[in-house]
C-alpha cells in the first residue's frame, strides 16, 4: 500500500497543506509550518499571509542563474510595495525599480542609502519626482520621450547634479500576454522607438549634466514564452554596440521584468523557469561586457502570497450558486481587471466533495469575482478559503472603494508571523477629509 504522505505541496516550497489527523481526509493549509486558519483566528479577514522564505528563495535563484555576469535585481516596487517586503529583498541584495516619487519615498522610508540602486522607469515623470531622485542620488533614469530628457537636462542642471540615463527603448516585440499588460510594440504609449532613441542619446551626449549610461528595455508583465525577451534584447545589443561606436559610454543594459507564474502549477519549477529566461536574456548579452539590471516583480512575491478570506453566506440564483466571502475587488483586482485565474483553495480541507460556484465579493459590481463557475471543494457558511499567488499585484492594486478598510498584511519569517501592515480602519480612511 502506498504510504499517506504527510504533507502536499501547493506553492513549493512554502505554500501546503498538512494532514490533521492520522485516519481522515483532514488537512490544514500552512505556510513555512504555520497554520494559515491560526492567523486568521489572530488577525481576521480578509488577511494578506507573504513567505518570507518563497521570496527570500526565487531573489537566490534569479542571482543564480545569472552569476556569470555582473548584475543587480532592481525588484520592482509596483508589484508589492509594502515596507517589509522592500526590506526581506533589499537584505538579501535587492536594488528597486520605481514607477513614481512615492514608490522611491517608500524605498528611502525602509532604509536611506538603498536609493543607490533605484532606477526610475515611468512614461510621465514630474519636475518634482526628478528632483527627488536626483537628490536621492539614483542609479539611473529611464527616459522615455524627447520632452522627458529635456526636462531632465533642465531639473539636472538647475541643480548642479549629474543624471545617470538609459533611454527605454520600444523593441516592438509581442509580449505574448494580456493586453493590458504588454508594453513593448508600436502602439504602447512605453519605451521610444530605436531610431528615435538614437536622436536622444546624442542630445543627451550634448547636456552637461546628463550622463548616458545604459539602454533599457522592458515589454510586458506575465511572459510566459520568454523567446519574447531574447528578441527584445537582440534589438537593444545592436543598439548598444551602434551606441558605443559613435562613441557613448554604455555600462548599464536594464533588462526590465515580465517573467510569468504559473496561476495555475505548483510552483516546483521555478528554477527551471528561471534558468530558461536567464538562458533567453544572457544569450544575446555575451561578449558584450555590461553590467545587467534586472527588475523582476511578480516572478519574486506572486507566488509567495495568498487572500485569506471567510464565506459569509452561500446563496442560489436560480441555479447558479454563489459563495460570497468577505473580500472584494478592492483588496484583489487582478480577476476584476485582467479577467485573471487565481486558484482558490480550503484553509481547514475535511472532505473530497466537490461543488461548482461563483466565489464573488460584497463589492456593488457585476466585476467583483474571484472565480465563477469554478469546482471547488464543497464548503459551508464561515468556512475559510485561500486566494492563492496574490503577491503580487495583489496589496498594491488594492483601493478603499465601497469604503472598504484594506486587509492587515502578515509576513511569515521561520517560526514567527508578524504584522506588517495593520488592518485599515475607517479613521485612517476619513483622516484627509474635511466637513
Ligand atoms: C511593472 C514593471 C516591472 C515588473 O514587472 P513584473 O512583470 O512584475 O516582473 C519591471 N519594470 C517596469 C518598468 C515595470 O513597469
Amino acid at each position: 500500500m502506498k504510504r499517506a504522505r504527510k504533507s502536499e505541496v501547493v506553492r513549493a516550497p512554502s505554500i501546503a497543506y498538512r494532514r490533521m489527523t492520522r485516519n481522515t481526509a483532514s488537512a490544514e493549509l500552512v505556510c513555512d509550518g504555520i497554520p494559515l486558519a491560526q492567523l486568521v483566528e489572530r488577525y481576521g479577514t480578509p488577511l494578506y499571509v507573504y513567505s518570507s522564505e518563497m521570496i527570500r528563495a526565487r531573489m537566490k535563484a534569479f542571482a543564480r542563474a545569472f552569476r556569470s555576469i555582473p548584475h543587480t535585481l532592481c525588484y520592482s516596487v509596483k508589484a508589492n510595495s509594502t515596507l517589509a517586503i522592500l526590506q526581506l529583498v533589499e537584505r538579501v541584495g535587492a536594488g528597486f525599480d520605481v514607477v513614481s516619487g512615492g514608490e522611491l519615498e517608500r524605498v528611502g522610508r525602509m532604509k536611506k542609502t538603498a536609493a543607490r540602486n533605484v532606477v526610475f522607469s515611468c512614461v510621465g515623470k514630474t519636475v518634482p519626482e526628478m528632483e527627488l531622485a536626483l537628490k536621492s542620488g539614483i542609479l539611473l533614469f529611464n527616459i522615455e520621450s524627447a520632452s522627458e530628457l529635456g526636462a531632465l537636462a533642465a531639473t539636472s542642471a538647475r541643480l548642479r547634479k549629474i543624471a545617470p540615463v538609459a533611454v527605454r527603448v520600444n523593441p516592438d516585440v509581442s509580449a505574448k500576454t494580456h493586453p493590458y499588460i504588454s508594453t513593448g510594440l508600436q502602439k504602447h504609449k512605453f519605451g521610444v522607438p530605436i531610431p528615435e532613441a538614437r536622436e536622444l542619446y546624442a542630445e543627451a551626449a550634448r547636456q552637461p549634466y546628463l550622463k548616458v549610461s545604459g539602454v533599457s528595455v522592458h515589454i510586458g508583465s506575465q511572459i510566459s514564452d520568454v523567446s519574447s525577451f531574447a528578441d527584445a534584447l537582440t534589438r537593444v545589443v545592436d543598439l548598444v554596440r551602434d551606441l558605443r561606436r559613435l562613441g557613448h559610454d554604455i555600462r548599464y543594459v536594464d533588462a526590465g521584468g515580465g517573467l510569468g507564474i504559473s496561476y495555475e502549477g505548483t510552483q516546483a519549477d521555478f528554477q527551471e523557469q528561471i534558468l530558461a529566461y536567464a538562458n533567453a536574456v544572457l544569450r544575446p548579452l555575451k561578449d558584450l561586457d555590461v553590467h545587467l539590471l534586472l527588475e523582476p516583480g511578480r516572478s519574486i512575491v506572486g507566488a509567495a502570497g495568498v487572500l485569506l478570506t471567510r464565506v459569509i453566506y452561500k446563496k442560489t440564483n436560480n441555479s447558479k450558486r454563489f459563495l460570497i466571502v468577505d473580500a472584494g475587488m478592492n483588496d484583489l483586482l487582478r480577476p476584476a481587471l485582467y479577467s485573471a485565474h487565481h486558484e482558490i483553495v480550503a484553509v481547514q480541507r475535511s472532505s473530497s466533495a466537490i461543488e461548482v460556484a461563483d466565489v464573488v465579493g460584497p463589492v456593488c459590481e457585476t466585476g467583483d469575482f474571484f472565480a465563477r463557475g469554478r469546482e471547488l471543494p464543497a464548503t459551508r457558511e464561515g468556512d475559510l478559503l485561500a486566494i492563492l499567488d496574490a503577491g503580487a499585484y495583489g496589496s498594491a492594486l488594492g483601493s478603499n472603494y465601497n469604503t472598504r478598510g484594506r486587509p492587515a498584511e502578515v509576513l511569515v519569517d521561520g517560526k514567527q508571523a508578524r504584522v506588517i501592515r495593520k488592518r485599515e480602519m475607517f479613521h485612517d480612511q476619513v483622516r484627509l477629509e474635511r466637513l
